[in-house]
């Protein structure tokens, strides 16, 4: 299964969307560009165990489990 997912200069992490606004750990996108059309640029569909955010992975992984 296919989720989207945002890489940046912040983190060298692969990072879980959970909104237009934060990753599923929490972080605001301005943190990794600071301008959405860049972060928006960034966002690409990978399957979750290619997810390197240990958290964002533990959150999509129980969502999937419910
Ligand atoms: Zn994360």
């Amino acid at each position: 299964m296919l989720f989207p997912v945002i890489e940046g200069p912040v983190s060298n992490k692969k990072h879980a969307i959970k909104n237009s606004k934060v990753t599923e750990c929490g972080i605001p996108y301005p943190d990794f560009y600071e301008d959405d059309k860049e972060a928006m640029k960034a966002i690409y569909f990978r399957e979750v165990n290619e997810l390197s955010c240990q958290m964002c992975k533990e959150k999509i992984e129980n969502l999937l489990e419910n």
